[in-house]
């Protein structure tokens, strides 16, 4: 018996059509899952693609020229996207991000901004709609995105050095273009705006304080800096622990350059621990996800490009609501599959890790972070 034979392209179609419940009325408005936690996030992936190839999300030997990438009649249409958003609200989600792939790739983006930014939470407030973006296309999107009702971004920077980036974006995308997009989203009214950094270490632990000092000197409280460790996400990576710098180390090495104190946390299921400046210059964050699982607070769902829905970051398969949507089923009827999906959730990946890694040639894989969405 060989390793696994399931080729990445198929792992996308393994996914069960939900079940409808008879009586559909039942299971709509605010839900809890097997572990109490609510839902309150959803994280849509609007394209598979992307223009960089960061080795630890879409490395360049398996996501080369023959990949198959969804076509563009499988991917859910931007009408398809807010009606699942609106009965996501119905049912107390109140955050919207939107990701990929790289999501400024997917044609006029804009537009699907314009129509979530359109619904309102259930006591009426506008919902927080966010993007996440490698950032090399923010300084010509940025102005559209704002005035179609996008309030902030995150821009992913793993380097403020030119030749580290281009060697972790792995197809020469230099620094320059990513820091002149911030400086536009900024400009444009993007704030406060997020800068998210892989940390690898022997990769680009040398980066941490020089893109710290970067931050605090150009953009200052505008921009919150946050350190993610690298995860064990997908099944090509080649993640190895001893890869992953943990926070705690992180966060000694910037506080040895740049005092930092404790901040409590602004909302139920934050992904960051926060920590200030003691200098008052501004605020950093970690993400914890190998060291410090957050599990016991996760609300996040994720709908995959194509309509599949992921109840965790890790997991191996997703529910089918794009047959629902394209099959003629009601909104009632939607909302009640999700209502039974959600309730039935008992995901806990991070706190369950060891127990979790996909045995060698066991064929279970898990969804790789470009399809369902960071
Ligand atoms: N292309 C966009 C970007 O890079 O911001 C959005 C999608 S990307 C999958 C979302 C986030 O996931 C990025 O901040 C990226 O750095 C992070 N990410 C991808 N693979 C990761 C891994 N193995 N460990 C930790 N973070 C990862
Ligand atoms: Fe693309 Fe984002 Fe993945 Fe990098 S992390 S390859 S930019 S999707
Ligand atoms: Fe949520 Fe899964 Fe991550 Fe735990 S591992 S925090 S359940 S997405």
């Amino acid at each position: 018996m060989g390793e696994s034979v399931i080729p990445l392209a198929d792992l996308r179609y393994v996914a069960p059509v939900p079940e409808v419940p008879a009586h559909p009325a039942a299971p709509i408005g605010l839900l809890a899952d097997r572990l109490g936690r609510p839902l309150r996030d959803l994280r849509i992936s609007v394209t598979d693609r992307c223009n960089f190839r960061c080795s630890y999300c879409m490395p360049k030997e398996i996501f080369d020229r023959d990949y198959r990438f969804l076509p563009h009649a499988s991917l859910l249409s931007f009408e398809e996207i807010t009606r699942v958003a609106r009965l996501f609200v119905a049912h107390g989600v109140v955050k919207l991000r939107l990701t990929g792939g790289e999501p400024l790739m997917r044609k006029h983006l804009e537009e699907l901004v314009r129509q979530l930014a359109a619904l309102r939470a259930a006591d009426g407030t506008p919902l927080d709609i966010t993007l996440t973006t490698n950032g090399s296309l923010l300084a010509r999107k940025a102005a559209a995105l704002r005035e179609a009702g996008l309030r902030r971004v995150t821009v992913s920077l793993d380097a403020l050095d030119d030749a580290v980036f281009r060697r972790m974006n792995d197809v020469d995308f230099p620094v320059a273009d990513v820091l002149q997009g911030i400086d536009v989203a900024l400009a444009a009214g993007l704030t406060p705006l997020k800068v998210n950094m892989v940390v690898k270490r022997g990769t680009n632990e040398g980066q941490i304080v020089p893109l710290a000092r970067h931050v605090r000197e150009r953009w200052g409280a505008q921009v919150v800096l946050r350190f993610i460790e690298y995860m064990d996400v997908g099944s090509s990576n080649g993640w190895r622990m001893d890869e992953v710098l943990p926070s705690d180390e992180v966060r000694a090495r910037l506080h040895a350059a740049f005092p930092l104190e404790p901040l409590p946390p602004s909302a139920p299921g934050e992904t960051a621990e926060r920590w200030r400046y003691r200098d008052g210059g501004g605020e950093v964050g970690f993400i914890s996800s190998v060291t410090k699982a957050f599990c016991h607070d996760c609300n996040r769902a994720r709908l995959s490009t194509e309509g599949k829905l992921f109840l965790c970051l890790f997991a191996s398969s997703g529910h089918d609501l794009r047959a629902l949507l394209r099959g003629g089923f009601s909104d009632e009827q939607i909302a009640g599959a999700v209502g039974l999906i959600w309730g039935g959730r008992e995901d806990r990946y991070s706190e369950l890790r060891a127990a979790h890694q996909a045995a060698p040639g066991s064929g279970e894989r898990k969804i790789e972070m470009h399809y369902i969405g960071g």
